[in-house]
This record gives C-alpha cells, sequence and structure tokens, in this order.
C-alpha cells in the first residue's frame, strides 16, 4: 500500500523533543478518567475545586506535589453528607495526581499515529495520499487572532484549508500546549486527522460548510476506531470513554458532539462503512440534494439508514437519487468495511448510559448498606428460608418463622451454600438514626427490600440489588 511521504516527514521531522506541559486542570482531569469517583458527572469536581479556591482556573503549571495539597485544601460542600463523599474523592483524585508526571512527551504519540494514519485513511475512506500535518504545540490558539482561544479548554483543532484562509493560520492540527490530559492527544489526533480525511473524502469544494453531526460524528465515531486499531491499548481506550461519560458531559459543545456520534455510529452499524462512504460523496458531490437535519433526526428515530436518506432527499428526482446512491454503496462494497474490532469500539460509545444519582444523604446510605451487608464475620441475621433444607440441622435453633443470627450459622455452610450471602438482613433497629430517614426512601425505590420476620422489621440489600448496583458505578451520588 502506498504510504504518504509528506505525512510521516512532517510529523516525525518537526516534533522533535516537543513535551508538553500538564496543567492543574489537565492533571486533574486525567485522574477522573481513571474512573471511581462517586460523584457524577465526576468532572464537575474541577467545578468544586474553582469555586472553593474562589475562582482559581486551575490553568497553572502542574506540580504533583502542590497540586495534591491544593486538592487537599478544597472544603469542599457544606452539607455534611457530600462533604464526606467529597473528602473520599478528593483523596482519590490528590494520591493520583500525587504520582502523575508533569510533563508529557508527545513525540512518540505522534510517531506513532504518523505511522498508522496512511493504513488507516486507505482502510477507512479509500484514500491513498493525503496531505497531514505535524500537529503543532502551541501556547494558546491563534494568539492575536482570536482571545476566544486563550483560555478555551480543547485539546486541539483542525484547521482545514479554507479555515486556513479566514484565520490567516497554517493548515494543520493544533495542540494547546498546556491543555494536556495524557491519554487524550493519542484520540485528539485521530478525531483531528479524520477532518483532514473528511476534507477530501465529503466536503464540498471551495467554501466551508460545517454539519456539526456529521463532521464531529464521524471523526469521532472512525476516529476512536482509528485509535484502537493503531494501539491496541485497552487502557487508552477506557479512559477516553470515561473522559467522555465523565467529564465531555459537563460541556454543552461536547455533549452536541456526542449526539452527532450516536448518529455517525447508528449509521455505521446499520449501513456499515461503504453505506457511511457513499453519504460522504453525497456529501461532497451534491450536499444540497440532502436535509442532513432530517436524516439524523430519522436515524435517531430508529429507520434503517437507507430508508432514511431516501426520506430526507430533499431534490425532484428520488428515483435517480437512489440508483446513484446504490451505484456508490455497491462501489465501496469491494473495498474495506468494518470488522468485529471496529464494531466493539463503536458500539462501546454508544452504549453510554449516564448513571442514576442519589442525593448525597441517600449514596452515603447505600455505602453503609453495603460495607455492612459484606462484614465478616456478619453481625446480623440471615433469611431461614435460604438455609438449605439438608443444612439445617447444622443451625442451632434453626426456625421458619425466625431471622437466624449470622453468627450461629458454621463457617463450612457458608463455604457450601454461597446464597447465605446474598440473604443478609440488617434489622431496623441498627440502622444509626441519622441513616434512618434515607434507609426508608430507599425502600421506596426498590433498591432494597423491607420485611418483617417474626414480627421484627429487617432490610435487606441484596434484595433490591442494592450492592450490585453500587458496584458497577450504576447508582452514582450528586453533590
Ligand atoms: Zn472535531
Amino acid at each position: 500500500m502506498a504510504t504518504s511521504p509528506s505525512l510521516l516527514d512532517y510529523l516525525l521531522d518537526t516534533t522533535k523533543g516537543e513535551t508538553m506541559k500538564l496543567s492543574e486542570r489537565g492533571a486533574i482531569r486525567s485522574a477522573i478518567s481513571d474512573g471511581g469517583i462517586h460523584l457524577y458527572p465526576a468532572g464537575k469536581l474541577t467545578d468544586i475545586i474553582t469555586s472553593s479556591l474562589s475562582g482559581d482556573k486551575l490553568d497553572g503549571d502542574f506540580n504533583p506535589e502542590s497540586t495534591a495539597a491544593k486538592l487537599l485544601s478544597v472544603a469542599g460542600p457544606s452539607d455534611p453528607d457530600a462533604s464526606e463523599i467529597f473528602k473520599k474523592d478528593i483523596a482519590t483524585v490528590a494520591d493520583r495526581v500525587s504520582k502523575m508526571e508533569p510533563e508529557y512527551r508527545i513525540e512518540p504519540v505522534f510517531e506513532k499515529m504518523a505511522q498508522s494514519l496512511p493504513a488507516m485513511a486507505k482502510r477507512y475512506y479509500g484514500l491513498n495520499d493525503l496531505e497531514f500535518t505535524t500537529p503543532k504545540v502551541i501556547e494558546y490558539y491563534f494568539e492575536g487572532h482570536s482571545e476566544i482561544y486563550k483560555d478555551a479548554d480543547w485539546f486541539a483543532f483542525n484547521v482545514n484549508h479554507s479555515e486556513a484562509k479566514e484565520l490567516g493560520v497554517p493548515f494543520g492540527i493544533y495542540f494547546k500546549r498546556s491543555q494536556v490530559t495524557p491519554g487524550m492527544p493519542e484520540y485528539v489526533t485521530m478525531h483531528e486527522a479524520n477532518h483532514v480525511m473528511q476534507e477530501k473524502a465529503a466536503s464540498a469544494k471551495g467554501y466551508h460548510s460545517y454539519i456539526p453531526w456529521f463532521d464531529e460524528g464521524f471523526a469521532d465515531a472512525l476516529g476512536r476506531m482509528m485509535l484502537y486499531r493503531a494501539t491496541e491499548d485497552e487502557e487508552m481506550l477506557r479512559r477516553v470513554k470515561n473522559f467522555r461519560t465523565e467529564i465531555d458531559v459537563t460541556d454543552p459543545r461536547k455533549v452536541t458532539y456526542h449526539y452527532g456520534e450516536e448518529t455517525a455510529i447508528l449509521t455505521l452499524l446499520r449501513g456499515r462503512l461503504p453505506f457511511a462512504r457513499a453519504l460522504m460523496s453525497l456529501r461532497k458531490n451534491d450536499p444540497f440534494s440532502v436535509d442532513w437535519d432530517a436524516y439524523a433526526n430519522f436515524i435517531k428515530s430508529g429507520l434503517d439508514p437507507h430508508v432514511a436518506i431516501i426520506k430526507a432527499y430533499a431534490g425532484k428526482k428520488p428515483e435517480n437519487f437512489r440508483k446513484a446512491l446504490d451505484r456508490d454503496e455497491k462501489k465501496f462494497r469491494t473495498e474495506s468495511d468494518l470488522d468485529q474490532m471496529d464494531l466493539r469500539v463503536l458500539s462501546m460509545f454508544c452504549a453510554t448510559q449516564a448513571p442514576a444519582t442519589l442525593q448525597a444523604s441517600e449514596y452515603k446510605t447505600c455505602m453503609w448498606l453495603l460495607e455492612e451487608v459484606e462484614k465478616r464475620p456478619s453481625p446480623y441475621f440471615i433469611d431461614p428460608e435460604i438455609i438449605p433444607s439438608t443444612m439445617r440441622a447444622k443451625v442451632p435453633d434453626w426456625k421458619e418463622e425466625m431471622a437466624v443470627p449470622a453468627a450461629s450459622i458454621p463457617a463450612e455452610l457458608w463455604d457450601k451454600a454461597p446464597e447465605i450471602s446474598l440473604k443478609v438482613l440488617i434489622p431496623e433497629n441498627a440502622i444509626p438514626e441519622n441513616l434512618k430517614a434515607s434507609t426508608a426512601k430507599l425502600t421506596t425505590m426498590y433498591f432494597i427490600i423491607k420485611r418483617t420476620i417474626g414480627g421484627t422489621t429487617y432490610y435487606e440489600p441484596f434484595g433490591g440489588g442494592l450492592p450490585y448496583r453500587i458496584k458497577t458505578g450504576e447508582i452514582r451520588c450528586s453533590y
């Protein structure tokens, strides 16, 4: 396969020795995208930190020691329950940043991308010779052109040929030197490289037209597949996903990207790559024949993309339109299509659902219940029904209508009948006074079950699946 020497030369030659510097915010976001934060979305932690530190925008240089100390000095929410959860979260983030490097060497990243991009351009777009430019690391965007870029919390920006003219800056990909979050430049390079590929495959000639869902959606969807194909780095993919679900969701502009990405993913899953490529050449050659927003809405409402595009046709000769589109798709079918790896990466970003969030008082109660139900030896009770009938003789005073004190169940039974662990009953009078109201609330939500056995009231956390819901992250905290 033909490679693109201009890309390789450009990427390899001009980035020697470039490092990116982590800002405090970059470091914090990197720590957050490792996951395991109670607050949802975890990206809101940066807002809490900046408002607690009276407007410190966290855009100063990151230093592992002083940034960690700064984090631990943050007062956080005043509500005592919220404060308790916040302290756990901030301790996690502070611990992670204290172990992070303040500089991020970008050169190996760009090298890796440079090596993989020509093959990616061929595989996903059928493009043979593309002009890529070295990502440039700059202090902030287009100094002197526009102040709006100065404090922009972006990682990168692609300037295509028409934009280059408009802005008066060289064509290419720009990274902001002090806003890097490790793990993101890799992904962003692929996203931006997709814009370069799209400019060739999908952009109308001679003028700049921007359809956000199309341009950003396909750049994200295809960019993530390319990222994984180039790196096969599961860890990176996981962090990129966390970044999207925890940090990007707090940024309205990014949310619209994801909205578009969903349309692109659904198009790719239902129509596959040859159809998506047919759409791109349509956009390039006959962009006004289609109402692109209508197409996006039809896709979201569940239509097959072949049906959606015909319904979104805005011209006067639908039959000709359909035939031309079919011809294109058939032609692209003789080239490459998505494989299992692509489909896995795609579906990973499509199947992203926000968790349920509970108030701090309820969340704190969940954590308490989880801890109590997992205590061994258990200080609580067990549902008598769960003891297998053949083993009941080994439990002193087993009675059908009486909860069994967990301590009276021999250890061998816990091993032989692991289902016993699922039927831990916490008596109502063992719930601490300050957690009583929220325990009752969790019961009304059916996250835990309230039962009466032998005249006593118990709570059964596994009955509503609460421990699973906490450990899978489907329940998170809002504070
Ligand atoms: Zn973009």
